[in-house]
């Protein structure tokens, strides 16, 4: 007899949850998704999550398990990096990759385990200038990031007129500080880095160089930008952004041996260090199904198709830059090279949050964000928006400039909104919906939804 417990659908056991479930599923296919970090995986992706490869636990390495019975999951491991060298193009004699680590923050914080010692120095680009957390931030009250408690760590910043990182500000400063790593890595930065450039910081400073490629790791897969192994000791990512694979993180470290400034050969000890920094450090079972996904995942990359995929995002962030631009909005950088933009409000006539709020209104999601120079974090003058969801949805250059539209209009009404609200946003978001211009609102939402419902949603066949 089986338990009716154990055997019954979510949709059987739990209408509860399983109406929630339905609503975000409703609310994914009725909005445009412009959160630059966010996309729409596979149905073989979702196919390995809800996998039996869920029950098993396989501590340790393949071949190298603190448990019996991996021998199916220890191949699945196995596939996975063999398949995630394939993709970035890497020879095993000189690249080894661990695909454990449960997403890209603990990545990057057991690539400093490993490599850096407590309160060693490292160094980000600032998180208000497009760094991630992870990369140190701090405040002048309080430590934020973990990688700040644990670690000492000295930001770079882009200048604030051009929006492009400053190179000769990083060298000084990494001359002064003397750090042991330095990241080259972004979360909100529309164009390329430029890794050699990095490279011959690091040289300089005797300093270890990281790329954290989490948004852009399926541009690289797919060659459409830079790729930053030529230059790195170590390469992060997530697996889940441009990817377009499971939520997941993924160390690539350098093997082999190293050339030192006299000649000699001397090998690279990141392998032991970063293995065991995942797995005892700070890790216990891999997530085998996340893994089974990550190697599907690569697999995808490979593929032509994904090569047109990524190609499509970068157009179509780049008619987005130039449909903005020629309504009359500030792009950051004057354009993008990549998947996002970001577009400077300040002189629009509205804010960073009132924009984020009226287009939630409208079902277009995006993110408010600081621009380069803005005074307060908290009142930032801009927002970030990407195109890698959409792309994922079939939209091209047509269907963007139709998304542009819709943009303009809502950030015009938002500022017709504004100007009669006040600056506070709690009577701004008031006023989006309780006064004369909210059947305004509600119109364009329509036609937003609308539009959307035209669109795939890839695994929306299930639940
Ligand atoms: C998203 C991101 C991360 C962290 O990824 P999580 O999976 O959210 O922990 C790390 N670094 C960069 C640059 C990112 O954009």
């Amino acid at each position: 007899m089986g338990s009716k417990l154990l055997s019954d659908t979510v949709w059987e056991s739990d209408p509860e949850l399983f109406d929630i479930i339905k609503s975000e599923k409703q609310r994914q296919r009725k909005g445009l998704e412009m959160i630059a970090s966010e996309n729409f995986t596979s149905t073989a992706v979702l196919n390995c999550l809800g996998s039996c490869l869920t029950n098993k636990y396989a501590e340790g390495y393949p071949g190298a398990r603190y448990y019996g019975g991996t021998q199916c999951v220890d191949k699945i491991e196995l596939m996975c990096q063999k398949r995630g060298l394939e993709v970035f193009n890497l020879l095993p004699e000189e690249w080894g990759v661990n695909v454990q680590p449960y997403s890209g923050s603990p990545a990057n914080f057991a690539v400093y385990t490993a490599l850096v010692e407590p309160h060693g120095r490292i160094m980000g680009l600032d998180l208000p200038d497009g760094g991630h957390l992870t990369h140190g931030f701090f405040t002048l009250n309080k430590k934020i990031s973990a990688t700040s408690i644990f670690f000492e760590s000295m930001p770079y910043k882009v200048n604030p007129t051009t929006g492009l990182i400053d190179y000769e500000a990083l060298l000084n400063t990494a001359r002064l500080f003397k750090p042991k790593l330095i990241i080259a890595g972004v979360s909100c930065y529309s164009r390329y880095l430029d890794y050699k450039k990095f490279r011959d910081i690091c040289n300089d400073v005797g300093a270890m160089l990281m790329a954290d490629m989490a948004h852009v790791s399926g541009l690289v897969a797919a060659g459409v930008i830079p790729s930053p192994f030529e230059y790195c000791d170590i390469v992060t990512t997530t697996t889940h952004k441009t990817l377009r694979g499971p939520r997941a993180g993924v160390i690539f470290y350098r093997k082999g041996f190293k050339t030192n400034s006299k000649g000699e050969k001397l090998p690279y000890d990141y392998e032991s260090r970063i293995n065991q920094a995942v797995f005892p450090g700070l890790q216990g079972g891999p997530h085998e199904n996340a893994i089974a996904a990550i190697a599907t995942t690569f697999k995808q990359a490979k593929t032509q198709e994904f090569k047109e995929y990524a190609e499509q995002i970068v157009k179509n962030a780049r008619r987005l830059s130039a449909g903005l631009q020629e309504k009359g909005y500030k792009v950051v950088t004057g354009g993008t090279d990549v998947h996002m933009l970001l577009l400077d409000l300040s002189s629009a006539g509205i804010s960073g949050a009132k924009a984020e709020y009226i287009l939630e209104e409208i079902s277009i999601a995006c993110n408010k964000n600081t621009i380069p120079g803005d005074k307060s974090a908290l009142n930032p003058s801009g927002i970030r928006l990407g195109t890698p969801a959409l792309t994922t949805r079939g939209l091209k250059e047509n269907d963007i400039d139709q998304v542009t539209a819709f943009i303009d209009r809502a950030l015009k009404l938002g500022k017709r909104i504004g100007e009669k609200s006040g600056p506070k946003l709690v009577d701004f978001k008031k006023a989006v919906h309780d006064s004369e211009l909210s059947s305004e609102v509600k119109v364009l939402r329509d036609e937003v939804e609308t539009f959307s419902e035209k669109f795939f949603i890839p695994g929306f066949e299930g639940y």
